[in-house]
């Protein structure tokens, strides 16, 4: 079970969260002159590292607000929670 660090709320029970994928990964500029395969990259394809890997995640039973987290996918040790806009921190 993780304790996560809502930005706006505290550390809180992971079961109050909902996950949301890789996080920084924009939309694209002009999605109608996409092919059919570079529109399927941008919609299913995430990078899958184990080690540091920057999420989003949203607080969803308690503020709702969506943020940001770098957790270490192999240990699911939490190396920095930051709000969107924010930079991603550099971590090890
Ligand atoms: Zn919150």
């Amino acid at each position: 079970m993780l304790l996560i660090p809502c930005p706006w709320c505290g550390p809180r029970d992971e079961v109050e969260f909902h996950y949301g994928g890789q996080a920084h990964v924009a939309y694209p500029e002009d999605p109608g002159s996409l092919s059919d395969a570079e529109w399927a990259r941008y919609l299913f394809f995430r990078d899958n590292p184990k080690g540091p890997f920057a999420e989003r995640w949203s607080h969803t039973a308690g503020c709702r607000r969506w943020f940001n987290m770098v957790r270490d996918t192999a240990t699911n040790e939490i190396h920095a929670v930051y709000r969107p806009g924010e930079p991603r921190p550099v971590v090890a």
